[in-house]
């Protein structure tokens, strides 16, 4: 953190204001249902974005990068449609905010990140959120942190252009430590559901299978789309208001298989995060383990955005003993997570790193997460 405040020295020739820090987050269940207005359970990793500001008397935006070669990038009038490649996301925040009508200044900003980019952990939700808590702290804005998650979401719609839902940019913001988030993404009601997994004996891996699929921006807005006509051919406004007791019926209703396994899915997996509530408000967290890996089977088969390494973590985890696994984010690659007793833990990585060899397959990361702390400024 230091570091950050050092390095802006060095590079703008004057110190920053302040330094802030947002994190990256892994989903516990809720699996694309964030833009079918559906339920999602994310917790905040401890790898985090930081960053240090610097207020400027005009309103252009300086980005730099510790984790990129080059020299900053200047943005001199952010607004969608000018691409700076990485520091959009940074820009866009600036953009979103000064569209909704808050006074935002240009800044000068020098971050550098410890979650891992394109590795379904959300390190672009990480460097949204960190931006717009320091822009709303330097501008005193006064806004909300989910009025904040809000607007990041728009600046990724509008402005980097992906079509992504509320949950990553609202877990970044709102998470809290040793909780997981239970989010409604349609009224954005919220609720920190305690998720203390080292007092049971348990632990929660993140495997990161190290695969980035290129073409999983353009399938994930073929999803997007899918469940929009899922949604039109049954009348609702969104698949949320599908009821879970008359999902047979509605199947029925659709016009192709392709909707049929988008529609059941979202109805299932919205149903799964309330049996994962149930479960953890009763205290039997072990007995969330068989609803993971039910959710990597509906992402595998009926909403298809899992991939061979995805599903080599959680049948290879499973098969070792671990209580449950599934793929985490929006797919096609990125990470899974995986549910180990604390004594078998070890055994369990050692068997999914195992299974990637005898595949040939690149090692992947693996890491214990623990819910930590959401966006804060640290000085
Ligand atoms: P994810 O959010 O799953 O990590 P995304 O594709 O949504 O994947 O966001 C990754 C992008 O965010 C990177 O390609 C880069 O443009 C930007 N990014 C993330 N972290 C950094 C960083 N430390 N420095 C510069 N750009 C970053
Ligand atoms: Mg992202």
């Amino acid at each position: 953190m230091a570091g950050v405040a050092e390095e802006f020295g060095r590079l703008y020739g004057y110190e920053p204001e302040g330094v802030w820090e947002a994190p990256g987050r892994v989903n516990l269940i809720g699996e694309h249902t964030d833009y079918n207005d559906g339920f999602v359970m994310p917790f905040a990793l401890p790898h985090t974005a930081v960053a240090a500001f610097g207020r400027r008397t005009d309103t252009a935006v300086r980005a730099h990068s510790a984790d990129l070669p080059g020299e900053p990038v200047v943005v001199a009038d952010p607004a969608p449609g000018a691409s700076a490649g990485w520091a959009d996301y940074v820009a866009s925040v600036v953009w979103a905010l000064r569209d909704a009508g808050h006074a935002v200044g240009g800044v000068d900003v020098h971050l550098a990140s410890t979650v891992p980019t394109g590795a379904g952990l959300s390190s672009s939700a990480a460097l949204e959120v960190v931006v717009a808590l320091a822009l709303n702290d330097l501008f005193e804005l006064g806004l909300e942190r989910q009025q904040l998650a809000s607007l990041c979401q728009r600046a990724e719609n509008d402005y980097v252009g992906a079509p992504t839902g509320i949950m990553d940019q609202t877990a970044s913001a709102c998470c809290t430590a040793g909780h997981a988030l239970f989010l409604d993404t349609r009224d954005l009601s919220q609720r920190q559901v305690p998720f203390d997994l080292a007092s049971l004996g348990l632990r929660l891996l993140v495997v990161d299978t190290q695969v980035k699929h290129s073409h999983s921006e353009g399938e994930y807005g073929k999803r997007r789309a899918g469940c929009e006509a899922g949604a039109a051919e049954l009348g609702v406004s969104a698949l949320r208001d599908v009821p879970f007791a008359s999902l047979p019926e509605s199947l029925d209703r659709l016009s192709c298989d392709e909707i049929r396994g988008l529609v059941r899915h979202i109805v299932t997996e919205n149903h799964r995060v309330e049996r994962v509530i149930s479960l953890l408000d009763a205290g039997d967290v072990r007995a969330i383990g068989p609803v993971l890996v039910e959710g990597h089977a509906s992402l595998r088969d009926d909403f298809r955005v899992s991939c061979p390494e995805l599903d080599l973590v959680v049948d290879s985890a499973v098969a070792a003993g671990a209580l449950g696994a599934r793929m985490t984010g929006g797919g096609f690659g990125g990470s899974a997570i995986v549910l180990v007793e604390e004594p078998s833990s070890d055994q369990v990585a050692k068997s999914v790193v195992e299974a990637f060899a005898s595949h040939g397959l690149t090692e992947p990361r693996v890491f214990t997460a623990v819910p930590a702390a959401g966006a804060r400024r640290v000085r």
